[in-house]
């Protein structure tokens, strides 16, 4: 084996595993509504594309900047303090990436060393854990609960805190959980961080699909918090650009250094034609957004509606993002075995044990799906329940 050592603690991608059973079974005819993506099945919006082409055909196909191009650092400035309250100077506090997932993999490549632990909300995102463990880092998992609709609690950060304690996530809207932080939850945290002296990371990738009146709050903007947020944002889930992989992260002057390095080494720089239509996401008409984030919330609607009158199952109704933790430990079975049995019955879902170490309890299920799939998928998952 040529593998480096620390490979050997990083899992192959459990969601990974799902898709490529859902499309082996697929391919031998059974009809699958897939439940288990993580990303929206709508397509990029037009304008966004139509930037794009006319950059390539203006010839913008050389390396950009390491930071982003000027005219996408300026249009993300202004969505930071149009959105989030938060002031960042588009010169040297910006910086665009290869999506979030690259910002959340430099955050751990710039701010950890080894022995350092990072505390993760949990269940949660797959993907920061591995990406600690990459940078030699520890990754200390922070059970969060149903009962409070999944928000960290004070006395459970400081049981899984130790002097070691660098950095701790802040997911809101939270994949897998569909949990909206309170105000109060992210006071605590920023209270925390700050007698702690804690970096945090801020993950908002999902700021813009919240339901029922929620409000999203960015923790950077918090009093004390903007010399120790990584605020990590994308395009991915507001303008469904899941492969266009394009990120940003925002944060003070003070720790961009560390960040750009890690980034000249890693990636360079983003696609830059790619990044002429991410700057018209943010500046041009936000039609498409509103109109997604209606559907969505439509379907949410109708599963939770249809969830609540199943069998042997409880959720937290989900405030964000397009997931449902749903508790399945009411059947007495494992969620794996839960999974299985609901991809015979022709509905993809992740067992929870694919999103950390505290969701043994739960499938996850995304509803990310046409409003008439999901109807079929609640009446197919209806039916597996009171089969029970
Ligand atoms: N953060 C969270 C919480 C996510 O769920 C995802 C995508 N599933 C990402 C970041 C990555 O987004 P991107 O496509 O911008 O890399």
């Amino acid at each position: 084996m040529y593998d480096a050592g620390r490979m050997s603690r990083i899992p192959f991608s459990g969601i990974r595993k799902v898709f490529e059973e859902v499309h082996r079974r697929e391919a031998q005819g059974q009809n699958i509504i897939n439940l288990g993506i993580g990303r929206p099945d709508f397509d990029t919006p037009a304008n966004i594309k139509e930037a794009t082409k006319k950059a390539l055909d203006e010839g913008h196909v050389h390396y950009a900047s390491n930071y982003g191009i000027d005219r996408l650092r300026s249009a993300i400035a202004e969505k930071f303090q149009r959105d989030n309250g938060i002031e960042f100077d588009p010169d040297g506090e910006i910086m665009v990436t290869v999506g979030a997932n690259e910002a959340v993999f430099l955050t751990m490549m710039a701010f950890i060393d080894p022995g350092d632990e990072v505390l993760i909300p949990d269940p949660c995102w797959p993907h920061y854990s591995p990406s600690v463990d990459l940078a030699g880092g520890v990754p200390v998992a922070l059970p969060v609960y149903e009962s409070n609709g999944f928000n960290p609690v004070k006395e459970d950060i400081l049981a899984h805190c130790s002097e070691n304690t660098k950095l701790i996530v802040v997911n809101s809207p939270q994949n897998p959980t569909g949990a909206v932080y309170s105000q109060e939850t992210l006071e605590e945290i920023a209270g925390l961080a700050i007698e702690k002296d804690w970096l945090v990371l801020a993950d908002e990738i999902y700021e813009h699909l919240i339901y029922g009146g929620e409000k999203h709050y960015s923790i950077a903007g918090f009093p004390g918090m903007r010399p120790r947020t990584i605020t990590v944002n994308g395009f991915s889930k507001s303008y469904a650009m899941t492969g266009w992989r394009l990120g940003y992260v925002g944060v003070d002057r003070s720790l961009m250094s560390a960040l750009v390095r890690a980034h000249q080494y890693s990636t360079n720089c983003v696609s830059t034609f790619s990044q002429y239509g991410a700057t018209e996401a943010l500046t041009g008409p936000q039609t498409a957004l509103h109109n997604m984030v209606q559907e969505f919330s439509r379907r949410r609607d109708l599963v939770i509606a249809r969830l609540a009158s199943m069998k042997h199952i409880s959720f937290s109704e989900p405030k964000g993002a397009f997931y449902v933790m749903v508790n399945v430990s009411g059947t007495n079975k494992e969620t794996e075995r839960v999974a299985d049995e609901l991809l015979d019955a022709g509905v993809a879902v992740v067992p929870g044990t694919k999103m950390g170490k505290y969701g043994g309890d739960f499938i996850r299920l995304s509803y990310a799906n046409s409003y008439e799939n999901l109807e079929v998928a609640m009446t197919r998952m209806k039916s597996y329940f009171e089969s029970i």
